[in-house]
């Protein structure tokens, strides 16, 4: 299509009520995820926004006359229990402390179900997400002042053309996050050139991100020593006693879509294993940490067969028609426009029904029929 014609469809698509979308491509489930809710400016968490303990007080009043408990929607999607359309099923990824202090009294208030997908590694601040510990060496890129800016930038070689044995850096992953991430702001053009390397850096960077920490004196353990920055265990099984579904986001949330197939299977298992024992649960449902859709659904479905204690699996696709094992989720941190006032679900979910893989009503068949695990 012609490009301005598109965008016009586009536009015209998302202004479309959510009525018709529930019409005319109605959804049994909508997943929704999200990571923290925090009324404060957090300094390890700069890779995203996230909303306040207000707007998602308004979300939950948005959407607690549809809300679903997990077992509801297992039990329809993987047996036969007949569920109504819409329903909204509420999930938190990666186990972070404001899931316990800050999300935890909000639902209870509003007494809206909802599971908490856990890092199992991250449990008692073991050890620390990625983006903790790249967040933190952004902070102190700010903080540098600009002789010592201008000499890591030297002393990186990052002012010269890439050389074999230095550390490279996603260019062009860089200047994508740089779009979204909360960065502080930086006073001279080395502090953002030493952004933009520490914004390059893959997910399973691990080497990479120690060097940096080391560079810039940034010491998670201490940090994590002034506020906790995930969950402990105590906290999910408190979580649990109190209804809500614990879900596995693997042991380490390395990408799993990056990973062969057997290390994925380990992964996936290692972890789903660790929070039955912990949670008591005699299911648990998986999330892909940094999504999943890159990976065959045959392949799922036969991890699935093999261990049927894992559940339902929780992809990042928006609303997106998918297997029946398969829970697409939109994401729901991003917080409202600056002066709109109530919940921006309804805006958010609109944007995902104007997507076209939102309305395929059957996809590809890559597995067979009937392959899906029964409940
Ligand atoms: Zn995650």
């Amino acid at each position: 299509m012609f490009p301005p014609l598109k965008r016009a469809a586009s536009k015209a698509l998302r202004s479309m009520p959510l009525w018709f979308w529930e019409r005319v491509v109605p959804k049994d489930v909508i997943g929704l995820g999200y990571h923290i809710v925090s009324d404060e400016d957090l300094p390890h968490q700069v890779y995203y926004s996230y909303k306040n303990a207000r707007q998602f007080e308004n979300d939950v009043v948005y959407a607690k006359r549809r809300a679903v408990g997990y077992d509801e929607v297992a039990r329809h999607r993987l047996g036969s229990q007949p569920l109504p359309r819409s329903r909204i099923l509420f999930t938190f990824d990666d186990g972070f402390a404001e899931c316990f202090h800050v999300i935890r009294p909000i639902l209870r208030k509003h007494s809206v179900p909802g599971v908490f997908f856990v890092t199992t590694d991250f449990l008692d601040d073991r050890r620390r997400l990625f983006e903790t510990s790249a967040s933190l060496c952004l902070r102190e890129v700010a903080r540098l002042d600009p002789e010592r800016a201008a000499h890591l930038v030297a002393a990186l070689s990052l002012d010269r053309p890439l050389q074999a044995g230095r550390l490279a850096s996603n260019r062009t992953l860089a200047l994508r996050r740089l779009r979204t991430v909360r960065l502080p702001p930086l006073a001279t053009p080395a502090q953002l050139e030493l952004a933009l390397w520490l914004l390059g850096f893959d997910e399973d960077g691990t080497e990479e991100i120690e060097r940096a920490c080391a560079l810039f004196g940034v010491d998670l353990a201490a940090y994590a020593r002034t506020r906790p920055l995930f969950m402990s265990s105590a906290q999910v099984r408190q979580l649990v006693a109190e209804g809500f579904t614990i879900g596995s986001h693997g042991l380490t949330h390395l990408p799993v879509h990056r990973m062969g197939r057997e290390r994925m299977e380990q992964e996936i298992v290692a972890s789903c294993s660790l929070v039955r024992d912990l949670s008591g649960q005699k299911r648990v449902p998986f999330a892909f940490p940094y999504g999943g859709s890159e990976i065959k659904r045959s392949v799922i479905a036969e991890i699935l067969r093999r261990h049927e204690f894992i559940d339902l699996v929780f992809d990042t696709a928006g609303l997106r028609c998918d297997e029946p094992f398969i829970i697409n989720r939109v994401w729901a941190d991003p917080p409202p426009a600056q002066g709109e006032a109530g919940s921006n679900l309804s805006f958010l979910l609109r944007s995902e029904w104007a997507h076209r893989s939102a309305w395929r009503r059957k996809p590809p068949a890559e597995i067979p029929l009937g392959a899906a695990p029964v409940r």
